[in-house]
Parts: C-alpha cells; sequence; structure tokens
C-alpha cells in the first residue's frame, strides 16, 4: 500500500474516532513511516507513534494499515487521557526535591505503564468494535 493511500485511511479512521468519542476536531495527523521505532522509555511495544499537545498532532511511524491504524486509535487515547495524565506526572518531577528524584523517576514510570495498559485496553476494543 502507498504511503499516501494509508494516510487517507487513516483520516477516515480518525473522522470514525471523532465520531464516536465526541472529542478531537482539532486533532491532526501526520504519517511518518519509519523502519526502527523507539519510545521514551524504550520498552514500549504498542505505541510506534506519538501524540504532540503543543500542535494537537498524532504522528504515526508504523509502515502497515493495520499497524497504523492500531497506532493512531493508542495515541488518540494518548490525546483524550492526556489532561488527566499529563500534567500530574510533570507537576510531580518538579515539586520534589533532589533527593526524591529517583522515586518520582520510578512513580512516573508505573504512572506510564498504568496509563499503557488502559490505553492497550482501549485500543483493543476499539479494533474489535470496528470489525463489527
Ligand atoms: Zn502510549
Amino acid at each position: 500500500m502507498q504511503k499516501s493511500e494509508i494516510e487517507a485511511e487513516l483520516w477516515k479512521e480518525l473522522d470514525a474516532l471523532i465520531e464516536a468519542f465526541g472529542m478531537g476536531k482539532e486533532v491532526s495527523i501526520s504519517y511518518e513511516p519509519k523502519d526502527r521505532i523507539e519510545d521514551f522509555y524504550g520498552e514500549d511495544r504498542y505505541c510506534g507513534g506519538e501524540y504532540r499537545e503543543d500542535t494537537k498532532t498524532i504522528v504515526v511511524h508504523r509502515k502497515t494499515l493495520e499497524g497504523a491504524k492500531e497506532t493512531l486509535a493508542h495515541e488518540f487515547f494518548e490525546y483524550l487521557l492526556e489532561p488527566l495524565y499529563g500534567d500530574q506526572v510533570d507537576s510531580f518531577n518538579i515539586i520534589v526535591p533532589d533527593i526524591l528524584k529517583a522515586y518520582g523517576k520510578a512513580f512516573s514510570k508505573i504512572q506510564y505503564r498504568k496509563k499503557e495498559q488502559i490505553i492497550a485496553l482501549l485500543t483493543r476494543d476499539w479494533k474489535r468494535r470496528r470489525k463489527k
């Protein structure tokens, strides 16, 4: 499948997500397929993309249509959860004194894993619903 075809499918999928959840009209997509994908913590096998809060853009790196759509859904849920999650971790890291930085890191890592688990469940559910 051509890059432009996958991109068009991703925009359709985004429309379906916006319709289903009634949010995300301001979100846009940047499709940047990559051979090798690394994540912030270097251990996330689900992402293959990212949500950029500053530009409200979902960046998708995965190369297959199926994978790219899964990443789009994943990052859409990142967008939905951002107001609940993003600030919490950042402010925790700012308020802790140096000696607690290690705890802060561990804490945000646990939070991150939990969030990723929730998003994985939401993504799986979304895929199931789309197949019906
Ligand atoms: Zn994620």
